[in-house]
């Protein structure tokens, strides 16, 4: 997968994408992440790439001009035109479903605002979504852009260390995950649950499931509702409301 990511900010981009699990699977070529600056397509003798809103006294907007040549450079160097998401707090929020979808894509073009935004049209003419982290406005795209970059490319085969271990994580199944512990046995004067230092598979995997359950529907119960429960998931929570 290659992901191009259009910003006025690279720099605060590329620490991020350089480092841990992300980092590391850069390196070893499992996806390739290019950051670019929309400065350096802006023709004008200052590199401006913002101007005033029409009909509006305050604040900065990106013009379309600059961000279009970014896009048009990256579809010229790679052949074939990127699937483009402007990230935006007017965008779908983000969820782990659509995180899997987009790491199926083969190229993926991020398109970072700042200021006031970007001029709309730009966003007729060359994004396919909008994608929001969440129902708050940041000042910029760049964290959003991140955030996206880190949760579809732990999708990609090879990138975490056990190939299937993002399954058992929150959201893969609708679920939260169940708690885990590491050493000591006993911290504080708690013990981890027996039962995890059974070595009993099956009996733990009966565990995690009513954990997953149990922690969803204190934390998240709201989740519940979009899934289907057997009579057995239901006399699980059930005993949660009974103490
Ligand atoms: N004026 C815009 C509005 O009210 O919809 C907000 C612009 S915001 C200050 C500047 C940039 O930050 C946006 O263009 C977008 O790229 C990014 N941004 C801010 N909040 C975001 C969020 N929740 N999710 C994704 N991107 C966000």
């Amino acid at each position: 997968m290659r992901i191009d990511i259009a910003t006025l900010f690279p720099e605060l981009m590329e620490s991020y994408l350089s480092a841990s699990i992300i980092g590391r699977a850069r390196d070893k070529g499992i996806f390739t992440a290019e950051c670019h600056n929309i400065r350096d397509y802006a023709f004008n003798k200052h590199r401006r790439v913002d101007d005033t809103p029409y009909s509006e006294r305050q604040g900065m907007l990106m013009q379309a001009e600059p961000i279009y040549r970014c896009w048009q450079a990256v579809c010229d160097m790679q052949r074939r035109q990127p699937h483009v998401i402007y990230m935006s707090p007017q965008g779908a929020t983000l969820t782990q479903k659509k995180c899997i979808e987009l790491s199926k894509m083969d190229s993926l073009f991020i398109l970072c605002g700042h200021y006031e935004g970007v001029d709309n049209r730009i966003i007729e003419k060359i994004v396919d979504e909008e994608i929001s982290i969440g129902d708050y406005v940041l000042t910029g795209g760049e964290l959003p852009a991140l955030v996206l970059v880190d949760s579809v490319a732990r999708m990609l085969d090879g990138v975490l260390k056990e190939e299937d271990g993002y399954m058992d994580e929150s959201h893969f199944n609708g679920l939260l995950e169940y708690p885990q512990y590491t050493r000591p046995e006993v911290w504080e004067g708690m013990a981890v649950p027996p039962l995890l230092l059974s070595g009993h598979h099956a009996n733990i995997e009966k565990w995690r499931h009513e954990q997953r359950l149990i922690t969803t529907y204190k934390k998240r119960p709201e989740m519940l509702d979009k899934l289907s429960l057997s009579d057995e998931d239901l006399a699980i929570i059930h005993k949660v409301d009974e103490g």
